[in-house]
Protein backbone atom coordinates (compact mmCIF):
# COMPACT_ATOMS: atom_id res chain seq x y z
CA UNK A 1 0.00 0.00 0.00
CA UNK A 2 1.40 3.44 -0.92
CA UNK A 3 0.67 6.31 1.42
CA UNK A 4 -2.39 7.57 -0.90
CA UNK A 5 -3.55 4.43 -0.69
CA UNK A 6 -3.65 5.07 2.95
CA UNK A 7 -5.08 8.31 2.66
CA UNK A 8 -7.64 7.09 0.80
CA UNK A 9 -8.80 4.20 2.57
CA UNK A 10 -9.27 6.72 5.66
CA UNK A 11 -11.45 9.13 3.73
CA UNK A 12 -14.61 7.72 5.07
CA UNK A 13 -13.07 6.09 8.35
CA UNK A 14 -16.25 5.46 10.58
CA UNK A 15 -13.77 3.73 13.14
CA UNK A 16 -14.52 5.69 16.45
CA UNK A 17 -17.28 8.47 17.44
CA UNK A 18 -14.56 11.42 16.65
CA UNK A 19 -15.77 10.88 12.83
CA UNK A 20 -19.37 12.10 13.91
CA UNK A 21 -18.20 15.44 14.35
CA UNK A 22 -15.46 16.12 11.72
CA UNK A 23 -15.37 18.69 8.59
CA UNK A 24 -12.66 15.33 7.08
CA UNK A 25 -9.62 13.73 7.76
CA UNK A 26 -7.03 15.19 8.42
CA UNK A 27 -4.22 12.76 7.42
CA UNK A 28 -0.99 14.82 6.88
CA UNK A 29 0.90 16.19 4.78
CA UNK A 30 4.33 17.09 3.07
CA UNK A 31 7.17 15.16 1.56
CA UNK A 32 5.90 11.11 1.58
CA UNK A 33 9.75 10.70 1.32
CA UNK A 34 10.75 12.88 4.22
CA UNK A 35 13.58 11.90 7.18
CA UNK A 36 11.92 14.05 9.43
CA UNK A 37 8.33 13.70 10.34
CA UNK A 38 6.49 15.74 12.88
CA UNK A 39 3.73 14.47 14.51
CA UNK A 40 1.23 16.60 16.96
CA UNK A 41 -2.13 15.55 18.39
CA UNK A 42 -5.15 16.32 16.73
CA UNK A 43 -6.30 18.40 14.28
CA UNK A 44 -8.02 21.90 15.61
CA UNK A 45 -10.33 23.60 14.19
CA UNK A 46 -8.62 25.58 10.89
CA UNK A 47 -6.65 21.93 10.56
CA UNK A 48 -10.53 20.25 10.50
CA UNK A 49 -11.63 23.23 7.68
CA UNK A 50 -8.66 22.95 5.36
CA UNK A 51 -7.57 19.09 6.21
CA UNK A 52 -4.09 20.15 6.63
CA UNK A 53 -2.19 19.90 9.79
CA UNK A 54 -0.87 22.72 11.71
CA UNK A 55 -2.15 24.90 9.71
CA UNK A 56 -3.90 28.07 12.78
CA UNK A 57 -1.39 29.56 15.26
CA UNK A 58 0.00 26.66 16.25
CA UNK A 59 1.09 26.01 13.06
CA UNK A 60 2.38 29.50 11.85
CA UNK A 61 5.05 28.84 15.24
CA UNK A 62 5.86 25.27 13.87
CA UNK A 63 6.81 27.00 10.91
CA UNK A 64 9.18 29.81 12.00
CA UNK A 65 10.81 27.23 14.04
CA UNK A 66 11.39 25.20 11.08
CA UNK A 67 13.19 27.56 9.30
CA UNK A 68 14.83 29.00 12.32
CA UNK A 69 16.70 26.14 11.65
CA UNK A 70 16.57 25.87 8.14
CA UNK A 71 14.32 23.68 7.52
CA UNK A 72 10.98 24.15 5.36
CA UNK A 73 7.46 22.22 5.98
CA UNK A 74 8.10 21.02 2.14
CA UNK A 75 10.95 19.15 3.71
CA UNK A 76 9.52 17.21 6.32
CA UNK A 77 6.35 15.74 6.67
CA UNK A 78 3.72 16.43 9.23
CA UNK A 79 0.61 14.52 11.06
CA UNK A 80 -1.32 13.66 14.09
CA UNK A 81 -1.42 10.45 16.46
CA UNK A 82 -5.62 11.42 15.52
CA UNK A 83 -6.75 12.26 12.40
CA UNK A 84 -10.35 13.61 13.19
CA UNK A 85 -11.19 17.08 15.28
CA UNK A 86 -12.27 16.01 18.95
CA UNK A 87 -15.47 18.23 19.74
CA UNK A 88 -14.12 21.69 21.29
CA UNK A 89 -10.90 20.39 20.58
CA UNK A 90 -10.81 18.64 24.08
CA UNK A 91 -8.12 16.16 24.62
CA UNK A 92 -8.57 12.60 22.62
CA UNK A 93 -9.86 9.56 24.90
CA UNK A 94 -8.13 6.74 25.38
CA UNK A 95 -9.87 4.70 23.24
CA UNK A 96 -9.64 6.96 20.39
CA UNK A 97 -5.78 6.97 20.50
CA UNK A 98 -5.38 3.55 20.34
CA UNK A 99 -8.21 3.22 16.84
CA UNK A 100 -6.19 5.83 15.17
CA UNK A 101 -2.93 5.27 16.30
CA UNK A 102 -2.17 1.91 13.25
CA UNK A 103 -2.97 4.69 11.16
CA UNK A 104 0.22 7.18 12.14
CA UNK A 105 2.19 3.53 12.43
CA UNK A 106 1.13 2.87 8.96
CA UNK A 107 2.37 6.34 7.86
CA UNK A 108 5.84 5.70 9.52
CA UNK A 109 6.24 2.76 7.88
CA UNK A 110 5.43 4.03 4.67
CA UNK A 111 7.39 7.28 4.78
CA UNK A 112 10.48 5.37 6.90
CA UNK A 113 12.10 8.52 8.40
CA UNK A 114 15.19 8.72 10.29
CA UNK A 115 13.70 11.08 12.93
CA UNK A 116 10.22 11.98 14.23
CA UNK A 117 9.80 14.18 16.49
CA UNK A 118 7.18 14.75 18.74
CA UNK A 119 4.95 17.25 20.07
CA UNK A 120 3.32 17.36 23.38
CA UNK A 121 2.57 14.47 25.74
CA UNK A 122 0.13 12.47 23.58
CA UNK A 123 2.26 12.25 20.30
CA UNK A 124 5.56 11.19 22.82
CA UNK A 125 3.45 9.12 24.96
CA UNK A 126 2.14 7.03 22.19
CA UNK A 127 5.47 7.00 20.04
CA UNK A 128 7.46 6.09 23.47
CA UNK A 129 4.50 3.45 24.28
CA UNK A 130 4.95 4.48 27.97
CA UNK A 131 3.51 7.37 30.39
CA UNK A 132 6.40 9.85 30.37
CA UNK A 133 5.68 13.70 30.91
CA UNK A 134 7.01 15.99 27.70
CA UNK A 135 8.24 18.14 30.84
CA UNK A 136 10.70 15.64 31.41
CA UNK A 137 11.84 14.33 27.98
CA UNK A 138 11.60 16.94 25.63
CA UNK A 139 14.85 17.57 23.65
CA UNK A 140 15.92 14.04 24.39
CA UNK A 141 16.58 12.04 21.74
CA UNK A 142 14.86 8.19 22.37
CA UNK A 143 16.81 5.75 19.88
CA UNK A 144 13.31 3.02 18.83
CA UNK A 145 13.63 0.07 16.81
CA UNK A 146 12.80 1.36 13.44
CA UNK A 147 13.48 6.03 13.95
CA UNK A 148 15.06 8.13 16.52
CA UNK A 149 12.51 9.87 18.63
CA UNK A 150 12.82 13.58 19.15
CA UNK A 151 10.16 14.65 21.83
CA UNK A 152 9.40 18.79 21.64
CA UNK A 153 7.20 20.68 23.65
CA UNK A 154 3.55 21.21 21.46
CA UNK A 155 4.14 24.57 19.90
CA UNK A 156 0.24 25.28 21.14
CA UNK A 157 1.70 25.19 24.61
CA UNK A 158 4.44 27.16 23.82
CA UNK A 159 1.53 30.08 22.97
CA UNK A 160 -0.41 29.47 25.99
CA UNK A 161 2.73 29.33 28.05
CA UNK A 162 5.49 32.11 27.52
CA UNK A 163 8.18 30.43 29.40
CA UNK A 164 7.95 26.94 27.16
CA UNK A 165 9.02 29.38 24.15
CA UNK A 166 12.66 29.94 25.01
CA UNK A 167 13.09 25.53 26.10
CA UNK A 168 10.68 25.01 22.60
CA UNK A 169 13.78 27.10 21.00
CA UNK A 170 16.58 25.51 22.31
CA UNK A 171 15.47 21.77 21.21
CA UNK A 172 15.20 23.31 17.81
CA UNK A 173 18.68 24.14 18.03
CA UNK A 174 19.36 20.47 19.13
CA UNK A 175 17.19 19.43 16.43
CA UNK A 176 19.70 21.26 13.91
CA UNK A 177 22.48 19.29 15.81
CA UNK A 178 20.67 15.98 14.95
CA UNK A 179 20.23 16.81 11.93
CA UNK A 180 23.62 17.74 10.60
CA UNK A 181 24.59 14.56 12.25
CA UNK A 182 22.75 12.62 10.38
CA UNK A 183 24.02 14.09 6.90
CA UNK A 184 27.57 14.35 8.09
CA UNK A 185 28.21 10.49 6.51
CA UNK A 186 27.08 12.16 3.24
CA UNK A 187 28.98 14.83 3.68
CA UNK A 188 32.14 13.21 4.34
CA UNK A 189 31.52 10.59 1.43
CA UNK A 190 31.01 13.26 -0.88
CA UNK A 191 33.96 15.48 0.56
CA UNK A 192 36.50 13.03 -0.78
CA UNK A 193 35.44 13.32 -4.46
CA UNK A 194 34.82 17.14 -4.30
CA UNK A 195 35.39 20.26 -3.05
CA UNK A 196 32.38 22.08 -3.64
CA UNK A 197 29.69 22.27 -0.61
CA UNK A 198 27.88 19.21 -0.51
CA UNK A 199 24.03 19.01 -0.83
CA UNK A 200 22.50 17.44 2.32
CA UNK A 201 21.14 14.08 0.91
CA UNK A 202 18.38 14.08 3.96
CA UNK A 203 15.18 14.83 2.36
S1 LIG B 1 -10.01 9.70 14.45
FE1 LIG B 1 -8.95 8.08 13.32
S2 LIG B 1 -10.04 6.18 13.84
FE2 LIG B 1 -11.37 7.92 14.42
S3 LIG B 1 -12.68 8.20 12.63
FE3 LIG B 1 -10.92 9.61 12.40
S4 LIG B 1 -9.44 8.46 11.16
FE4 LIG B 1 -10.94 7.00 11.93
Amino acid sequence: MSLADLCESLRNCQQCRLASGRTQVVFGSGNPEASIMFVGEAPGFHEDKQGVPFVGAAGKLLTELLESVGLSRSQIYIANVIKCRPPGNRDPAPDEVETCKPFLLQQIQLIKPHLVCSMGNFATQTLLERKVGITKVHGQPFELADFRLFPLFHPAAALHNDHLLPQLREDFQKLRQLVEAMAAPHQEAAGSATAQPVQMDLF
